[in-house]
């Protein structure tokens, strides 16, 4: 599974060339090419993080405008590092786009069939998986940062692309987007013990250097996860970028210690 970096106008994007050949609009962001200043430069989009509202939205406009929609047509979930998925149709459209107030409350993950919607989430760290079945023409975009990853949001995504769509597990693809690498992301004893109750192949995500430093492999996990899941492996792909290794390029929550901005990953139908 191919990506390539895009660019338009001011705004660099990662995109999925296979997946837009059957109609499929997806990217990711970087910090570059927006309006925001201080630990906010320049290509915020989240409205959550403290920075001024303005220069959000004007980041925003410029990213749909970039990928061809209106913020009309962008919906966003909460992103509450729980488990919940919203099943999204037109009637969504503009949710969450232009306010916190009206995002979809308490999900970490959307699936339509609906084109000319542009499921979107915001990301500093955390891993955007994005899910496409090309037979029944459904997509879904997933938050999963530690704690969707123990929480397997992932397999949660794809049980409500089974269940409501009839989504047939073989046909689905998942694109693991940047994220947080295993070299970067240390976990202390307590949370290492945690995670290995967690997961039968707790070998193959934690590496351990001595006894106090042992780094969690995220996107290892996610992946692992969805070939639990039933997933073919050839059906999985990813970008291995982190997000930590790389702040030329992206924003990193543990990296910076915390206060700074948010990337977008977009997913949309085509009409
Ligand atoms: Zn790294």
């Amino acid at each position: 599974m191919n990506w390539e970096w895009r660019q338009r106008g001011s705004l660099t994007f990662l995109t999925l060339p296979g997946w837009e050949e059957l109609g499929v609009k997806a990217a990711f962001t970087t910090r570059h090419g927006g309006f925001s200043t201080g630990p906010f430069t320049s290509l915020n989009l989240g409205l959550h993080v403290g920075d001024d509202p303005e220069p959000v939205m004007a980041n925003r406009e410029l990213v749909g405008r970039s990928l061809g929609f209106g913020l009309d047509r962008m919906v966003c979930c909460e992103q509450v590092h729980g488990r919940e998925v919203a099943v999204v149709d037109s009637r969504h459209a503009g949710r969450g786009a232009c306010s916190l107030d009206d995002v979809l409350m308490g999900c970490d993950a959307m699936v339509t069939d609906c084109p000319n919607l542009f499921l979107t989430a915001f990301f500093a760290d955390c891993y955007p998986l994005y899910f496409f079945d090309p037979a029944k023409r459904v997509i879904a975009l997933a938050h999963s940062g530690w704690k969707g990853t123990a929480l397997r949001i992932a397999e949660a995504t794809l049980k409500v692309m089974t269940s409501e769509f009839d989504c047939r597990i073989k046909d689905i693809r998942v694109f693991i987007g940047p994220g947080i690498g295993p070299e970067c992301f240390e976990i202390d004893a307590q949370r290492k013990s945690q995670v290995e109750g967690l997961f039968t192949f707790r070998d193959e995500i934690i590496y351990s250097y001595n006894e106090n430093r042992s780094v969690w492999d995220l996107e290892l996990t996610n992946r692992l996860i969805l070939k639990e899941s039933g997933i073919p492996e050839e059906n999985i792909g990813s970008c291995r970028l982190c997000t930590s290794c790389n702040q030329d390029q992206f924003f990193s929550y543990r990296a910076s210690g915390g206060r700074t901005g948010r990337m977008a990953a977009v997913l949309g139908l085509l009409e």
